[in-house]
């Protein structure tokens, strides 16, 4: 029986045309094997995984191929294609940098570097890891630098270009590898999978994409693994429980107790993430990632460039995205995004995961403060119009437009009792503030003003509304609205001394 080969191995890119996400580099290498300009040096970086040394491999396949294809692309059939892919090639050699990091190694290198391929190819060196040499192995590498004989390549691969010496870094020519996109990570395990006769969900698919964070070669180690324990029927259940993580569902469901006001449902999901053992840390990585996809949802409406998600999924994120305003996602990101750095060191972190969940919940009754200072200057406009105050252009109108269709009224309570008559006719001028409350204020015509009107407004009294279905706790916007009230008692009171 074979031997068994690990999907990243079986499956490595032999040709430019099968590396994924990193084409404006590839176009760049065709055209200097077009041209057979190569640089003496060349210097892959990007982080792991992201295919710097495969990227590496097949150039050098490319440069000493006997049956380069138009679009050079290296043959693979040739005996110098086939002695690279198996690592048997006297012509390419390569160096782990990690394990040969001091001088000596780089003096052998040294010694060899004078004596010329057989065939007449080029020699080249791939040293994986460049950044782990020590000083003094850099700078012997350095003098071949300088002037490595013809037919001799250097190529470099690191994850970490700030620690290779910036003598090293002059002399090469270096690319700057991306992450991969979960989109193209998605799309080239399913063709592995394909190829291997695994079932797998889309939604396991970017599960995998998801954690790899852009890196290739931890989606296949990942797949690996799931697939070894589990078969070939993958379900996102079974990538969960291998990861250790929840499946998305519960962030729904999550969102749907928040809208509903069941804050009960932040204690079961706590001890439902307890009770399986899933990683609370991640957990809160997975909130913090939710929301910024609906924000990003809600931004771009129709078209979210950054989001690849499969259909079902996708449909499910515009039904939550109803659920919030733009203001309270940037809220419970700040929120989630402090609470990442500071769980840890928390005493429980179970109280502390259901605090967060409960203050998420609680947060959905309270009014965006921008919606407050919204009314706030409508409300003052608009006083402001009927004593001939403040002037409204219709270009300015819309700005201080009320916001949606009020489905509750709520009476404010004044204490002390604060009463302030408005009498907007040209003739009075009279504002009078009495000991008891005799006028509400109330701020809902401005909506229905036509905007290529002068904007006229005859009311005698102002009552404020609020859209809230289920306000039970008016104490807060009690609060708040006092302080609405007196700084517009305040205001008043200016205008009256102005008068007199
Ligand atoms: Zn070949």
């Amino acid at each position: 029986m074979a031997e068994y080969q690990v999907i990243a191995r079986r499956f490595r890119p032999q040709k430019f045309g099968d590396v994924i996400g990193q084409d404006a580099i590839i176009t760049t290498l065709k055209n200097a094997l077009a041209s057979r300009r190569i640089a003496h040096a060349y210097l892959f970086t990007g982080s792991r995984g992201t295919g710097k040394t495969t990227l590496a491999r097949i150039l050098a396949k490319a440069l000493n191929c006997t049956d380069l294809s138009a679009d050079f692309e290296p043959c693979g059939g040739c005996s110098s294609c086939k002695e690279i892919a198996a690592g048997s090639s006297m012509e390419v050699l390569e160096i782990d940098g990690a394990s040969h990091r001091g001088i000596d190694d780089i003096r052998q290198i040294n010694e060899t570097v004078g004596y010329s391929v057989s065939g007449g190819g080029y020699k080249i060196y791939i040293i994986d890891e460049v950044h782990m040499l020590t000083k003094e192995a850099f700078n012997a590498l350095l003098k071949t630098l300088e002037e490595p004989p013809e037919k001799v390549k250097f190529f470099f691969a690191t994850t970490e270009p700030h620690k290779v010496l910036p003598t090293i870094l002059s002399r090469c020519q270096r690319f700057n590898l991306h992450r991969i996109s979960s989109a193209n990570i998605v799309a080239k395990l399913k063709s592995i999978a394909d190829k291997l006769a695994i079932t797998i969900e889309d939604r396991a698919l970017l599960m995998i994409a998801d954690r790899a964070e852009g890196g290739l070669r931890d989606a296949e180690s990942l797949l690996d693994q799931i697939f070894s324990f589990h078969g070939n029927e993958i379900t996102c259940e079974t990538v969960a429980s291998v990861l250790g993580i929840m499946t998305k569902d519960c962030l729904f469901e999550f969102d749907k107790a928040a809208k509903e006001g069941r804050p009960a449902f932040a204690f079961d999901l706590v001890h439902q993430v307890f009770s399986e053992g899933k990683d609370l840390f991640h957990f809160i990585e997975m909130l913090t990632e939710h929301y910024r996809n609906i924000l990003l949802l809600k931004i771009s409406e129709t078209d979210a460039p950054y989001l690849s998600f499969p259909e079902n999924e996708m449909a499910r994120y515009k039904i939550s995205a109803e659920y919030y305003t733009q203001e309270q996602c940037l809220q419970f990101l700040d929120y989630l995004t402090e609470a990442q750095s500071k769980i840890r060191s928390a005493p429980s972190v179970r109280i502390y995961l259901e605090n967060i969940l409960l203050t998420i919940i609680r947060s959905m009754k309270k009014i965006p403060i921008e919606l407050l200072v919204r009314r706030l200057a409508a409300l003052e406009q608009s006083i402001g119009r009927s004593t001939g105050e403040v002037k409204i252009t219709p270009a300015i109108a819309p700005v201080i437009a009320p916001p949606p269709v009020p489905e509750k009224k709520i009476e404010i309570k004044e204490n002390p009792p604060l009463s302030i008559t408005v009498d907007p006719s040209p003739s009075s001028a009279d504002l009078s503030f009495a000991a008891k409350p005799k006028v509400q204020i109330k701020q809902s015509a401005p909506a229905k003003t036509p905007l290529d009107e002068p904007v006229k407004i005859r009311q005698k009294s102002h009552i404020i509304e609020i859209e809230e279905n289920k306000l039970k706790n008016q104490s807060h916007y009690d609060t708040i609205f006092q302080f609405a009230a007196i700084e517009l008692k305040g205001k008043l009171e200016k205008m009256h001394i102005k008068r007199l």
